[in-house]
């Protein structure tokens, strides 16, 4: 399996699918609403980053988990453990919620109060779906993203029966 790493990244800005894994009910608040408990499970957050630094600065932020809570995803990304994310250079953060409309919402207006259009930017993905099928689902035609492995995180104990362990045959990347 090819493995990029942040550095990688773009400092370009662009839009970016977070992948992380909550091992336990987290509970989330949004504003001044009662907290929802969000269950266990894996979760894709959409967002975009036009500022200084980029996808590579904001991307290194989710990566991180010691920081503040500023935005509603910051309570995932310090609460569990993130898998790392897909860029897309000059990418719109509610089309990438589109192109994964397909996978369920859990939390109304989580990341998308500025949204006139999304129920949310933050998407269930269950473990039947692939990581290369989120691929695929995001590419959507255009030139694929990049998928960036995050920070060392313990496998769970049926890594080593996922597919991942297929490997394709190398081909060569396009410069
Ligand atoms: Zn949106």
């Amino acid at each position: 399996m090819q493995r990029l790493s942040l550095d990688c990244c773009p400092d370009a800005g662009g839009a970016y699918v977070v992948a992380l894994r909550i091992a336990a009910p987290v509970s989330v608040r949004l504003g001044k609403a009662a907290p929802v408990a969000l269950a266990a499970g894996r979760y894709l957050y959409c967002g975009s980053a036009y500022g200084p630094g980029g996808l590579r600065a904001r991307l290194g932020r989710h990566f991180r988990r010691d920081k503040s809570v500023r935005w509603h995803i910051d309570q995932l990304t310090t609460a569990g453990d993130v898998l790392g994310a897909w860029a897309v250079a000059q990418g719109d953060e509610c089309e990438l919620v589109r192109r994964l409309g397909f996978l369920h919402s859990p939390i109304a207006g989580f990341g998308a109060s500025d949204c006139p259009d999304c129920r949310s930017h933050l998407l269930r993905w269950p473990q039947r779906i692939a990581r290369t099928a989120i691929t695929t689902a995001l590419a959507a035609g255009a030139a694929g993203p990049l998928w960036l492995s995050g920070p060392a995180n313990p496998s769970p104990p049926h890594a080593a029966a996922s597919r991942d362990t297929s490997r394709p045959r190398p081909s060569p990347e396009a410069g």
